[in-house]
């Protein structure tokens, strides 16, 4: 039988928008070692503004045109900040295949369209890349029939409550945190390094994150919490010995994955939710 405190502490967790779905999960957070939070929409608030675009001599004239109607397409949030400031296109297409954690292909006005990150227009062996671009955006290059044309470079901000979400975690002990992302790695490290994780990864596809975690579970001692919103999550939150969706903006397969799910936006909630399995623990004991 459930000790009668679980009630006690799955009551108090809910009336902070912290779902546990069952007193086993309560107990088991107590004995997190390691948190690992995925980056957008998760410790960022996933709402991309474009700061600015780049263009190269060889360009398509109509290569933001082509680009956006490809965006228009995708319910990814730098499409939604693409088709919100740049504007909507169109443009009929076809062909049209999402990469995950990578970006766009298709064909529009009958030119074969790429839009994304490095690593795909590299896969897809599109020429003339540029060497360096500014370290602190995401960029969302753009090629059209094999050539590069340019990018567009955006923004996200981090939720008010990320920093304490860390520092949180801290008081609690937990020394192991970190960052997984599809992001470019410069911005993951800069984001780790200020918000103090001991870990920061970008450049990873979605089953690049959960292989990761896999293989990270594997040391002795160590339980895992994974911390993520998305779609692409959903795999890593499986993968967690604990799975912590946020169901504030987070998608229903993520929510549906979790082993705890957190109702508002605030990352720093699963620095509570440990603190209440902890006092739960005591009070049952
Ligand atoms: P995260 O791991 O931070 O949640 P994602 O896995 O969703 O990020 O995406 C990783 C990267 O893939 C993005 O930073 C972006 O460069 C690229 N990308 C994904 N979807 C799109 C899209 N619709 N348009 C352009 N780029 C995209
Ligand atoms: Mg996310």
């Amino acid at each position: 039988s459930i000790p009668l405190g679980y009630f006690g502490g799955i009551g108090a967790a809910s009336r902070k928008g912290i779902l546990f779905k069952g007193s086993s999960y309560l107990d088991q957070i107590t004995r997190v070692t390691t948190v690992i939070f995925d980056k957008t929409g998760t410790l960022t608030k996933g709402v991309f503004s474009v700061q600015g675009e780049e263009s190269v001599a060889t360009a398509d004239p109509d290569w933001k045109m082509l680009a956006i109607s490809l965006e228009s397409k995708s319910n990814h949030p730098i499409a939604a900040a693409l088709v919100r400031q740049v504007g909507k296109a169109p443009e009929t297409v076809s062909a049209l295949q999402e990469h995950a954690g990578q970006g766009l292909s298709g064909t529009v006005s009958h030119k074969a369209v790429l839009v994304g990150n490095r690593a795909l227009l590299e896969r897809m062996q599109v020429q003339n890349l540029p060497a360096a671009s500014p370290s602190d955006r995401t960029l969302v290059h753009v090629a059209v029939e094999g050539n590069y044309c340019g990018y567009f470079a955006l923004a996200d901000e981090l939720k008010p409550d990320a920093q304490k979400a860390f520092s949180e975690l801290q008081k609690l002990g937990i020394s192991e945190t970190g960052i997984l992302s599809g992001d470019r790695q410069e911005i993951v490290q800069a984001l780790g390094k200020e918000l103090g994780a001991s870990q920061a990864i970008g450049g990873l596809l979605p089953e690049e994150k959960s292989s990761w975690l896999e293989n990270a579970k594997k040391k002795p001692g160590r339980v895992l919490a994974f911390v993520g919103d998305g779609i692409n999550d959903a795999p890593a939150l499986a993968v967690a010995d604990i799975g912590i969706a946020m169901g504030g903006l987070g998608s229903d397969l993520a929510i549906e994955t979790a082993d705890v799910v957190i109702q508002t936006d605030h990352p720093s909630r699963v620095a509570l939710a440990i603190r209440i399995g902890k006092t739960t623990k005591k009070i049952v004991w």
